[in-house]
């Protein structure tokens, strides 16, 4: 029979994250939520760049990129996004050229992980006011011109700053923010790595995990079910509404399993909890609660979180452990961020 480790063998793969990253424990917050078993997953501690999820994704994505022969990464996003940093990492390490498409401006101080793109040789494109559609068309303008060898047209009426990486002719988009069958193995993977690390655990850990796109997730509600159910999975959405996050999600698990050839085996419905009662205004508005939040984790363990995904998924976990609604082990997902947080105050 063909089982989530099998499957997985075959699909292209290089090595960028330091794995497994930690599980540790949070005892001064088990004594401040008053509940024994509180962990915290590491992934923001991926080791490269500033770490965090996308690096898993990136993995199944750049060994995509590299089986086909191609030779660039590009990757959009606002200008503080985490996924264009962590793209950059992976092209620099490698040897791969990076363009990075902003749908903003640039600004005169290059802070958070613009910075970082800087330092890490990325070619970035900053379109000034353009929706995600206007990005996407940009993005595969751009593709078609390196294909081409051309001068790179689809650049006029930008700013572009810094490449520093030789450019490249054969590019490999990555879509969706990362968010595809192919970029949710990453998190397809973590769970028998999670698993393992729980291996101490008489009861059953809920895994507390955000949901933007739906990626992390996906491969999370995947993989734990392929496994047999090491744990309960609670999404909490930080940017769209409960249906939204569903379809996302809906899709993006039928796409893991075209690729892995492998049915989850069981409904949506029945692998997780999908809520989305702690995202405030959507993506990267914050909320009352996440504020003290992004004050609070730190100044009681050391950690540093952001405001955008970290800090309201500890919102939700508090107020699920305080009303009763998680016994037994609880684990927060840290899934990074870190360059972004520079620029979030
Ligand atoms: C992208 C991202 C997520 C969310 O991932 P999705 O797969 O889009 O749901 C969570 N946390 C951080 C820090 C991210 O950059």
């Amino acid at each position: 029979m063909k089982t989530l480790e099998t499957a997985l063998v075959g699909v292209p793969r290089v090595h960028l994250a330091s794995l497994p990253t930690p599980l540790e424990r949070l005892e001064r917050t088990e004594a401040a939520w008053g509940h024994p078993g509180i962990y915290i997953k590491r992934d923001d501690l991926t080791g490269l760049g500033p770490g965090g999820n996308k690096l898993r994704s990136l993995e199944f994505l750049a060994g995509h990129a590299l089986q086909e022969g191609k030779d660039t990464l590009i990757a959009a996003g606002p200008v503080q996004s985490n996924l264009c940093t962590l793209t950059a990492a992976a092209c620099a390490k490698l040897g791969m050229a990076c363009a990075l498409v902003h749908n903003g401006d640039r600004p005169a101080r290059l802070e958070g992980n613009l910075l970082l793109n800087h330092l890490l040789g990325a070619e970035s494109y900053y379109l000034g006011e353009a929706t995600a559609e206007e990005r996407s068309e940009f993005v595969e303008r751009l593709a078609k011109e390196m294909e081409e060898g051309k001068e790179q047209k689809a650049a006029s009426g930008c700013t572009i700053s810094d490449g520093v990486l030789p450019v490249g002719k054969h590019p490999y988009i990555i879509r969706n923010g990362a968010t595809t069958g192919r970029g949710a193995l990453g998190y397809v993977n973590a769970v028998p790595e999670l698993a393992r690390q729980f291996a101490f655990s008489d009861e059953k850990p809920t895994i507390f995990a955000p949901g933007g796109n739906g990626g992390v997730a996906s491969g999370l509600i995947y993989g734990n079910a392929a496994q047999g159910f090491p744990f309960r999975i609670v999404v909490l959405s930080v940017e769209d509404d409960r249906e939204t996050m569903e379809a996302n999600i809906r899709r993006t698990i039928g796409e893991i399993e075209e690729i892995l050839e492998l049915p989850m085996g069981c409904s949506l419905e029945d692998a997780c909890v999908l809520d989305d009662s702690y995202r405030g205004g959507g993506w990267g508005e914050a909320t009352k609660e996440s504020v003290r939040m992004v004050e609070e984790f730190p100044r009681r363990e050391g950690i540093m979180i952001e405001n955008v995904y970290n800090s309201k998924v500890l919102v939700g976990m508090e107020d699920y452990i305080r009303r009763g609604l998680a016994a037994g082990p609880v684990c927060y997902l840290h899934t990074g961020g870190f360059g972004s947080l520079f620029a979030q105050f």
